[in-house]
């Protein structure tokens, strides 16, 4: 950080990720100058959202894909032709980097987020270098800060290590250990995948019973039926379901070979964690050294709990990226957008609302 924040401002975007960054280039684009009535911020260190914490061996192209971001085109990017040989951590970042300085949207990283509170007339919002006040705040934190793990009876007696997909960096880590992969998403098949002749066994469970689909065609019905029920959860203020309950996962060609020779077994989930392993509802005891919990991610919101936005039913109230309760609040990325397609569609329609609303302040 060169200068300091400015102590006010129409607009600003927490988080720089796929949904920031499109609400931002939208923003720019409609006349909202950046450093001036647009502030953007970010607490990693560097671009890339939460793509740049990815694991190395995570590549786009086979079970990932990231669209493009609006305006990409016109800079002559674009993930589609991206090498599939680099880490997908690395191209996002490159590509969000020349992004962020083609439409000089001076993102200002690494700040943090630690409050959003009701200062009357604007919005105050808290961060480790400063406070500023808006007119409108678009929250577009994530979740990548907001694993969620599920309890289960025994874990903190388990001797042995715990992850959760953030913590995961490289299958080396598991060599020659006896490892337990939790979760029914395409990071949990990923890791299955790789621990594969590295661990010395691998146990694969899940909480429901994955079905793998053929084609690209199912997986976009089944995509949107998920994204339908993310939709009503939100609208309704209810917690957002599962994304990986609602979408079935596609059995790419290598997915297809590792599920042929045997290596994508899923087990039901086991009843309760021992200090060296898990037991099944049967009696069934699998030895274990780690436990991988990749059971999925909530929505990072800490920072707004000033704002008491929490319905009695748990979740909140969001329409069309717009909280119901506090209506210069946006969540962009969160529940049904929560995919880069999602991000995208976010982008244009939260930033309209925004506009809208700084239209009627005088
Ligand atoms: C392992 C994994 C793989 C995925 N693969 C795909 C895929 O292939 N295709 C796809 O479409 N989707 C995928 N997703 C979903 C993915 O999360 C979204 O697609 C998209 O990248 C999320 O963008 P975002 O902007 O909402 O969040 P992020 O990319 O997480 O960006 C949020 C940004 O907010 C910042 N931030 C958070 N809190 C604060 C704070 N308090 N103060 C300041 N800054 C803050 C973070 O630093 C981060 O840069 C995947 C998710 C995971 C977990």
């Amino acid at each position: 950080m060169d200068s300091p924040l400015p102590r006010r401002t129409r607009v600003v975007v927490i988080g720089a990720g796929q949904a920031g960054l499109s609400v931002a280039y939208h923003l720019q684009r409609r006349g909202l100058r950046p450093g001036v009535d647009l502030v953007v911020l970010d607490r990693g260190p560097g671009t890339g959202g939460a793509w740049q914490f990815r694991w190395e061996s995570l590549r786009l192209g086979d079970a990932h894909r990231v669209n493009d971001l609006p305006g990409m085109a016109e800079l002559g990017l674009s993930f589609e032709t991206a090498d599939a040989t680099v880490p997908a951590r690395e191209i996002v970042a490159d590509y969000y980097r020349r992004f962020e300085d083609a439409y000089r949207l001076e993102v200002r990283r690494p700040v943090a987020v630690t409050a959003v509170e009701d200062a009357g007339d604007l919005l105050r919002v808290v961060t480790d270098h400063g406070t500023i006040e808006a007119e409108a705040v678009v929250n577009a934190s994530g979740t990548w800060g907001a694993p969620f793990r599920p309890r289960v009876r025994g874990d903190e007696t388990f001797r042995g290590r715990q992850w959760t997909t953030v913590d995961y960096v490289d299958a080396a880590d598991f060599r020659g250990r006896r490892v337990v992969v939790v979760g029914g998403g395409t990071s949990a098949v990923g890791f299955v995948r790789e621990l594969e002749g590295v661990a010395a066994a691998t146990t694969w469970v899940t909480r429901r019973t994955v079905e793998f689909v053929e084609g690209d065609g199912l997986a976009q019905e089944n995509g949107i039926a998920a994204v339908a029920a993310q939709d009503e959860a939100a609208r309704a203020g209810l917690p957002l379901p599962s994304i990986v309950s609602g979408t079935k996962l596609v059995a790419t060609p290598r997915i297809r070979a590792a599920i042929d020779r045997g290596t994508l077994v899923a087990h039901p989930m086991f009843t309760a964690v021992e200090p060296d392993g898990v037991r099944f509802a049967d009696g069934s005891f699998v030895p274990a050294d780690d436990i991988i919990w990749a059971t999925g991610f909530r929505p990072e919101l800490k920072h707004l709990a000033p704002l008491h936005l929490r319905e009695h039913s748990g979740g909140i109230v969001v329409e069309r990226g717009r909280v119901t309760r506090e209506p210069r609040l946006f969540l962009a990325g969160y529940g049904p957008q929560a995919s880069t397609i999602g991000a995208n569609r976010a982008g244009r329609a939260v930033a309209a609302q925004v506009l809208a609303l700084l239209d009627q302040k005088p």
